[in-house]
């Protein structure tokens, strides 16, 4: 599995080209725009994308996803249902940031805790991962220990919970209950900057480390 990532949008938002490399396909995980530099790269690269994932509703994470889905066929999978409020406001939301291009759109298949993703040869494992914003979801790889976060969780913070739904209690709960147990040695992708591992932020995270109280 080959991971790419192109940081988009004026919040330089890591998006994710995935490829399986056995088969040569791919998926886009979080398109927030600049379409046509994710276009460019999956051209470089001569891979086929067969779906389009999103971690939550946020402009900076989902603003490119209608384009990009209708640019190639393909069918936007996640988040979860409970971020269709914000994924309903994508308008509003890029007008209030001077983004251009608003496209609204209904995920063909919202994702719930527990289910899979799959393409080419390789199984995404979904998370249901509430507090930044109450629907969203993180996808883990357990055959390559890679997980792609979105902003639950970066390299030394952890996401906001000051949007309407966000809950602070919510997002503490879903990283230690939901993401250490995936284990130490997982790198993850974090929504925006570097990547870092479970391990890591375990031992060092001011917000969300072992030594913080809960
Ligand atoms: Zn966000
Ligand atoms: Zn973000």
């Amino acid at each position: 599995m080959k991971v790419t990532l192109i940081p988009v949008t004026p919040f330089q938002q890591n998006c994710s080209i995935v490829v399986c490399e056995s088969t040569r396909r791919a998926v886009v995980v979080d398109p927030g725009g600049d379409i046509e530099r994710i276009t460019g790269e999956v051209e470089r690269q001569g891979v086929s994308v067969e779906k389009i994932l999103l971690t939550h509703g946020h402009l900076d994470h989902c603003g490119g996803a209608k384009a990009l889905a209708d640019h190639y066929g393909v069918k936007i999978e996640g988040p979860h249902r409970d971020d269709a409020f914000w994924i309903d406001q994508l308008p509003e939301q890029m007008q209030r940031f001077g983004f251009s291009g608003a496209q609204a759109f209904t995920p063909e298949r919202w994702l719930e805790d527990g289910e899979s993703v799959e393409f080419g040869d390789e199984t995404f494992e979904v998370y249901h991962c509430p507090g930044h914003t109450p629907g969203h979801v993180i996808f883990f790889s357990r055959a390559h220990r890679v997980a792609f976060v979105g902003d639950v969780l970066f390299a030394g913070s952890i996401g906001r919970t000051d949007f309407p739904r966000g809950n602070h209690a919510d997002l503490i709960r879903a990283i230690r209950e939901k993401l250490w147990p995936l284990g130490d040695d997982v790198t993850f992708v974090p929504g925006h900057g570097p990547a870092s591992t479970f391990g890591d932020e375990r031992r060092t995270n001011p917000y969300v480390g072992d030594g913080v109280p809960a």
